[in-house]
């Protein structure tokens, strides 16, 4: 059996270390903020090469703080993808501007900046790139595009934690970035977490006092803030598990590499495409298949779990269909939808089990003879 994820093991290797981090916030009692989270925001800060981190309740929080410090508001437009977590769209949706979808380019599944320019008007604020599935987006001619219309960027890290994009940290390449430390992530929390980096002061400034309340000094409230504070216990277990994260990237690194070699040429199956100027951390090892639901079954008869990151493109869900736009809008990312398929991936990953996923996936392509 292959389970898709196990938080567990990993759990287990370092409980005696996390008991006694978390200790000592009890029995410091500063439950909310404090100093393991003033350390982790410093800590993470620089290991993504951003001068700054403000610890946030969630990857959420961190994306629409990250907007509202860039200065958008109700009517502006925030330019991003459809093929991503909703999560990146509801953050514009909260701060009352308009989404604006540009599609993904077909091999990275990460916003293609083909016709970027072309959706870019005088009321765009923000293009908020994803870096999905840990795969860097290809910033440079994003970024060229922001600076010649004076636009900023923010980046969702949400999935990117360590990943590099032509030798810099994803989170240090636009001008904000929200990164989340939902529990599967590939930096979890034990419980909800998030950060926004940046290297400018006064976003510094406004995402501190954003995150709580509005204020600097004490009730002295000079915006309207939310509470959206990083809590002590989760700054402290992030603490132990950063000091880990190179060598967990490194260990899903390596079962990327076991798969593309294993899965190279297997018919019916697409492998995500590695750049050798940009640094994957696979959070997800998508493959893209067409029959996408005899496959996972196949799978799971055999006792490999999979799953779907995600199966919808965000434009065609019905939350989100008052956005104006159709299906058939965005072809790439409709189509690559259909078509993801998330392999087990986790740095704890034996190799027998990933030479079982292996072995299981070219057993389907055998016995389905994919054209
Ligand atoms: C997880 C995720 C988020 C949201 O993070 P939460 O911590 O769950 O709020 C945003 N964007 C992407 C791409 C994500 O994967």
């Amino acid at each position: 059996m292959v389970p898709f994820l196990d938080l567990k093991t990993q759990y287990f290797q370092i409980k005696e270390e996390i008991l006694a981090a978390v200790t000592k916030v009890l029995d410091s009692t500063q439950f909310v903020l404090g100093p393991e989270v003033k350390a982790f925001e410093e800590e993470f800060a620089q290991y993504v090469g951003a001068k700054f981190g403000v610890g946030v309740n969630s990857g959420t929080s961190a994306l629409q703080l990250a907007l509202l410090a860039a200065g958008v508001k109700a009517g502006d437009e925030v330019i991003t993808v459809p093929h991503t977590f909703v999560a990146t769209v509801a953050a514009i949706r909260y701060v009352g501007a308009k989404v604006v979808f540009q599609d993904i380019d077909r091999e990275s599944y990460t916003m293609s900046p083909e016709g970027l320019e072309a959706a870019i008007t005088p009321k765009t604020k923000v293009i908020m790139p994803v870096h999905l599935y840990g795969q860097p987006v290809d910033m440079d001619p994003i970024m060229a595009v922001a600076r010649k219309h004076g636009v900023l960027v923010v980046e969702d890290a949400a999935q990117a934690h360590g990943a590099r994009y032509k030798g810099r940290g994803c989170g240090s390449i636009g001008d904000l970035a929200g990164f989340s430390f939902y529990p599967g992530k590939n930096l979890g929390a034990y419980g909800e977490g998030g950060l926004t980096t940046t290297s400018n002061e006064a976003f510094l400034r406004t995402l501190r006092m954003l995150r709580d309340w509005g204020q600097e000094k004490k009730y002295h409230h000079e915006l309207l803030g939310f509470n959206a504070r990083l809590e002590g216990i989760q700054g402290a277990v992030l603490r132990v598990k950063l000091k880990y994260l190179e060598g967990w990237t490194e260990a899903r690194r390596a079962v990327a590499k076991r798969y593309d070699e294993g899965l190279a040429g297997v018919a019916g199956v697409v492998l995500p495409k590695a750049y050798s100027d940009r640094r994957h951390v696979y959070h997800i090892y998508a493959v893209r298949v067409k029959d996408r639901e005899g496959f996972m079954k196949f799978l799971a008869d055999k006792g490999v779990s999979s799953a779907i990151h995600y199966p919808f493109a965000v434009h065609t869900l019905k939350g989100y269909s008052d956005l104006g736009y159709a299906p058939g809008d965005f072809p790439v990312a409709e189509q690559v939808a259909s078509e993801v398929v998330s392999l087990p991936m986790y740095p704890e990953m034996t190799d027998e089990m990933v030479e079982t996923v292996i072995s299981v996936v070219k057993q389907w392509s055998a016995t389905n003879k994919p054209s």
